[in-house]
């Protein structure tokens, strides 16, 4: 029989289950590690919860090989629609060209026996990761970054890191718990649902113009080859109760999704509407 005390979804009794996708604590855990990388302070907790702890989670995974990843970046209008592969897991396991693979930022995998297989696609939620400031955009800033959740995550006995995607306020879109594993970001909700993460604190920071481009690339993408409806496209906070994705954030995902909004156009253009 297998547990799953870390996955907010399995285990409706235990402390993380109050924490879908990241704590408070686990913020705090992350801001503590991050601070003592990159003196930050200020650290806000992530996705609503309230739980504190004077735990210090350090940063264990050395850093793989960094070399920049360039990927090519070419216009929202060129974003190709490949036919829908719903029911495939080799889908599932193919990454978008733009997105950095996992490998380039931990050598840790999923622990398998903690995690559910994907359930077929049928939503995507955007969030935050909470934590101030937002990273520099530096290549081995964004690595840390992701560390340092992956650890936080780990902490609670999760599989991995909880989000399926993150992007760094340069743009660069990464991946995070291959698409294969259903993912620990919205309690209750994550069964098919792809969790992406802006790193950054966006009920105080704005996010990047970079950065919108590529969520909204990452989106569009994924909604094609998913076949995700647009009123399936959520932020956290429409899901439960939460900040996240902070209200800035919020306020770009309500613009774009909107009548005439870049990702409503792309959803009418895909008969996604
Ligand atoms: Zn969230």
């Amino acid at each position: 029989m297998r547990d799953h005390p870390h996955e907010p979804n399995k285990n409706p009794n235990t402390p993380e289950s109050n924490d879908p996708g990241m704590s408070r604590r686990s913020a705090l855990r992350i801001g503590a590690t991050l601070g003592s990388l990159v003196a930050m302070s200020g650290v806000l907790g992530a996705c609503g919860s309230s739980t504190r702890t004077k735990s210090v989670n350090r940063i264990g995974d050395p850093l793989p090989p960094v070399a920049d990843f360039k990927p090519s970046l070419p216009s929202s209008g060129s974003i190709q629609s490949p036919a829908p592969i719903q029911t495939a897991s080799a889908s599932l396991r193919e990454l978008p060209s733009f997105v950095i693979p996992r490998t380039r930022w931990t050598t840790g995998t999923t622990r398998a026996w903690l995690a559910d297989a994907q359930s077929p696609i049928r939503r995507i939620t955007i969030h935050h990761d909470a934590i101030s400031p937002s990273p520099s955009g530096r290549y081995d800033d964004s690595v840390r970054r992701l560390i340092a959740i992956r650890n936080g995550h780990l902490s609670h006995k999760w599989a991995d890191i909880g989000y399926h995607y993150a992007i760094d306020p340069a743009g660069r879109a990464w991946q995070a718990r291959p698409l294969t594993y259903q993912g620990a970001h919205v309690k209750d909700q994550n069964p098919g649902n792809i969790g992406i993460v802006m790193m950054g604190n966006y009920e105080q920071a704005t996010p990047t113009p970079e950065a919108l481009e590529t969520l909204n690339r990452l989106i569009t993408h994924e909604m094609s080859r998913f076949r995700v409806a647009l009123s399936n496209v959520r932020t956290h906070r429409e899901l439960a109760p939460t900040a996240c994705p902070g209200r800035n954030l919020q306020l770009r995902m309500d613009q774009i999704r909107r009548p005439g909004g870049t990702l409503a156009s792309a959803a009418a253009s895909m008969n996604l509407a």
